[in-house]
């Protein structure tokens, strides 16, 4: 019985440590529950921390931008993207200023933007899903 129970403790660990980097939870708990949690862990440890997951993390501290060309990653200063070299619109000074979502939003809030208007903004300039943008769209305007 307790081998049984560490085996799918280790499983769901194993499954863990693969979500943490950025893969499917259930692959590898399945993998490790079938197999053994040590191959289910070579497997978890062997696969790179996948891209999208570093994407998300970078797009949400601010410092990259999604090129609207190309859909790649760029520097939030960047003026030419540097996959596709398409010129690419300066960033709103009023989208700009502040270091997170939340001051971006007031800031836009302050010179009279709608709430839809700051969603929009906010989606395009700081990767947040629509429904992200929208709260915070709406608590800039409305504090109350
Ligand atoms: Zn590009």
């Amino acid at each position: 019985m307790g081998v049984v129970l560490s085996w799918l403790v280790l499983s769901l660990v194993v499954g863990a440590i693969r979500s943490a980097r950025g893969g499917s939870f259930w692959k590898l708990f399945f993998l490790s529950l079938l197999l053994s949690p040590v191959v289910g862990l070579i497997c978890a440890l062997a696969v790179p921390v996948s891209a999208k997951a570093a994407e998300a993390k970078q797009m949400a501290t601010g410092d990259l931008r999604k090129c609207p060309q190309c859909a790649e990653l760029v520097k939030r200063e960047a003026k030419i993207c540097r996959f596709c070299h398409s010129t690419l619109e300066p960033l709103p000074a009023e989208s700009n200023a502040g270091g997170d979502n939340l001051s971006a939003a007031k800031n836009l809030a302050a010179s009279g933007h709608s709430a839809a208007e700051i969603s929009k903004e906010l989606q395009k300039w700081r990767g947040l899903t629509s429904t992200e943008a929208d709260a915070l769209a709406k608590s800039a305007v409305d504090p109350s």
